[in-house]
């Protein structure tokens, strides 16, 4: 028998609000053919930067011909992974960006920096109070009341998010590079210093101790000594660090400079590791010792489905550990524990969806752990209004409501 349930609005706790927000109203070539896509970027302006999604870039590539000819633009991949540059956009990137004017078709060198393009992306389709205001109330509708940015673009978007309704509905995460541009009083904001250390499984990029299918090896974007170095340095600022390490191997390698660092004396106020999605028991006992918050995305359970044609079995399984983190390791949900989406997609249903019906039973959360693990910003600001039905193995949310 289907069973409705009520969820308080919860708490997104690694999102990227600035850069969904920004690109409402970007144009999206997603689903155009090669003339319909070609239209939609020739009718932009000629006299700004514009950014464009969706591009299907194998499926409708540009040649440089017709890159030349067309309005400026960042023609950005649909995977999020690649982009192309149209008409005077080199020219008028040259001076802020001449490193990726010089390396944009470079893959590993994207790849590499994918962080910084991201927040490139971000800063010129630019976040207004307007495209704000409607993504909040979208996230809302979706059974979410706090929506964590874990990658702020700069300051000027900071000035928007503090300067709205949602200033507190927000907390934002920097990177190092970044956060040295923002104003004293923003830096103080500030939730803390974001750092990545490998790729994703999208782009076959994420730091596995093995390969992917098909032979490509991961990426780990630091040698130990450098990591060691970049963290002992981010000690200075006393702020939170959050460091995304995805594959077994990435995280090993943030293990071991985390355990030097500790035996050096350098701690920080909270240290988070995001996705974590291949730890393993021993790694989980160290991070435990360490006494890291595990910062997971309940959502990536499905990738053991959307990825299987580039993980092998073993990845499949042992991808989001919840039931060994927290009935062997002893990881408690909201407290070192903690949830969010990562905007894939964003709100409550798919999240529990996954959670509560996943291909593996490791992966297994229930309602409460997902609920305790994402945290409730403010009991009666909101709630959602969800059908769980157990034979269907489905999960509907019927509506999203201010107030209880
Ligand atoms: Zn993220």
């Amino acid at each position: 028998m289907p069973e409705t349930i009520r969820v308080p609005w919860l708490h997104d706790q690694h999102s990227h609000t600035s850069f969904y927000a920004a690109l409402i109203g970007c144009p999206s070539l997603a689903g155009l053919t090669h003339g319909e896509a070609f239209a939609v970027v020739q009718a932009l302006s000629e006299e700004r930067l514009s950014v464009v999604f969706g591009w299907h870039s194998a499926r409708i590539p540009f040649t440089p011909e017709e890159l030349r000819k067309l309005p400026p633009a960042i023609i950005v991949n649909i995977s999020m992974h690649g982009f192309a540059l149209s008409g005077e956009a080199p020219n008028l990137l040259a001076g802020s960006q001449p490193e990726l004017v010089a390396h944009w078709a470079d893959p590993e060198w994207c790849e590499r920096n994918l962080p910084n393009l991201l927040e490139v992306f971000s800063r010129t389709a630019q976040l207004t109070p307007g495209k704000l205001d409607s993504f909040m109330e979208r996230m809302e509708a979706q059974g979410l009341g706090v929506v964590d940015d874990m990658l702020l673009p700069g300051e000027e978007a900071f000035q928007v998010l503090r300067n709205s309704r949602w200033a507190d509905h927000i907390r934002c995460w920097a990177t190092p590079k970044t956060f040295l541009t923002l104003s004293p009083l923003t830096r103080e904001a500030l939730a803390g210093l974001k750092f990545f250390t490998d790729g994703a499984l999208g782009s076959r990029t994420a730091g596995l101790k093995g390969e992917f299918l098909g032979g490509q090896q991961g990426l780990l974007l630091y040698q130990d000594k450098e990591l060691l170095r970049v963290l002992g340095e981010a000690h200075e600022y006393g702020k939170p660090v959050a460091i995304h390490a995805i594959g077994d191997g990435a995280i090993e390698q943030v293990l071991g400079v985390l355990e030097s660092l500790h035996r050096d004396g350098v701690s920080f106020p909270l240290v988070r590791l995001e996705h974590v999605q291949f730890i393993d028991r021993i790694q989980a006992r160290r991070a435990k010792a360490l006494g890291l918050v595990l910062s997971m995305q309940p959502n990536f359970n499905s990738d053991s489905q959307d990825y299987a044609d580039r993980l092998a079995p073993r990845w499949l399984e042992s991808n989001n550990p919840f039931r060994m983190l927290i009935d062997q390791a002893g990881f408690k949900p909201g407290r070192d524990l903690i949830f969010g989406s990562d905007g894939m997609p964003h709100g409550i249903e798919y999240a529990l969806q996954w959670s509560l019906f996943p291909l593996y039973s490791g992966q297994r959360l229930t309602l409460e752990e997902l609920v305790a693990g994402y945290g409730v910003h403010l009991e009666g600001e909101g709630c959602s209004v969800l059908e769980i039905d157990p034979e269907a193995r489905r999960v509907k949310l019927l509506e999203s409501l201010a107030g209880n």
